[in-house]
């Protein structure tokens, strides 16, 4: 059962292509990452497949709905958080819950919410005082109070410390344990690794692999006739350009 589909989607923005005939699909239950070094287009996909932004072409379903002509159904079972979390400086975290859930029709337990992101004691802190984990916690919680089927997570651990980075990647686990599929973006060769069960390479608007991320390096390594191979050696034998980190 497919829970996102992506069919030769293409996208500009004045000058530039920034989609180029992309496809992809999302398995119901799995983490799937898309992986591109900056500019390579993750966050227009996740934009159009979130109804966000209109594709110039292609087709998008999301379990089965169109995002732009279903646009209210999608947001039912569809949870988003894009890039960095920016909320008023003195709203607190459970009045930020309880805005947020005001929005669903069936909003998730904002108790339980609050527990299973390790916010519970945190329930009163205004947003400025909050640290960049607890922000990205905090924004992990907004994205699933309306208990979509399926998340999305874009660059959720740009800036964190690695502490405060595990301490998401268990949560995102834990996200998918408990039956929702996630869409992750990243530019982190080693989140990737570490959370997705499948992975999209993404280079200038085209996805040019999609496997498990074992089965990308095991192709690389029979292609370079070596060992030890990790993402970056997998992205630059299919792209021939090097991963470049900018963190
Ligand atoms: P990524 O998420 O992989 O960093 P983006 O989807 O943000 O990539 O951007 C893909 C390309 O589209 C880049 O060249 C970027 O500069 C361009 N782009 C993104 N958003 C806009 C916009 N609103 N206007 C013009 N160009 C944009």
């Amino acid at each position: 059962m497919l829970a996102v589909e992506v069919e030769g989607l293409r996208k500009r923005y004045g000058d530039t292509l920034a989609i180029n005939h992309l496809s992809l699909t999302v398995r119901k239950g799995e983490i799937f990452g898309i992986l591109g070094p900056n500019g390579a287009g993750k966050t227009t996909v996740v934009e159009c497949i979130a109804g966000l932004r209109k594709q110039d072409a292609g087709r998008i379903r999301v379990a089965d709905l169109d995002p732009q002509s279903q646009r209210s159904k999608v947001r039912e079972i569809l949870g988003v958080q894009l890039q960095e979390c920016k909320l008023p400086e003195k709203l607190r975290v459970e009045e930020a819950i309880r805005i947020f859930s005001s929005f669903y029709r069936d909003p998730a337990d904002p108790e339980k919410l609050l527990v299973d992101v390790g916010l519970a004691d945190k329930r009163r802190a205004y947003f400025e005082n909050l640290s960049g984990g607890q922000r990205q916690r905090l924004s992990i919680a907004l994205a699933l109070v309306g208990q979509p089927q399926i998340v999305i997570f874009d660059e959720l651990t740009t800036g964190l410390d690695p502490q405060a980075r595990r301490h998401v990647w268990e949560l995102v686990e834990s996200v998918r344990a408990s039956g929702t599929t996630v869409l992750l973006v990243t530019h982190s060769m080693e989140e990737a690794e570490r959370l997705c069960d499948r992975l999209a390479l993404i280079d200038s608007g085209r996805t040019v692999a999609c496997d498990t991320p074992a089965e990308l390096r095991a192709t690389a390594m029979q292609a370079l006739g070596r060992d030890n191979v990790t993402l970056e050696d997998a992205y630059l034998r299919l792209t021939g350009k090097n991963f470049e980190v900018a963190e």
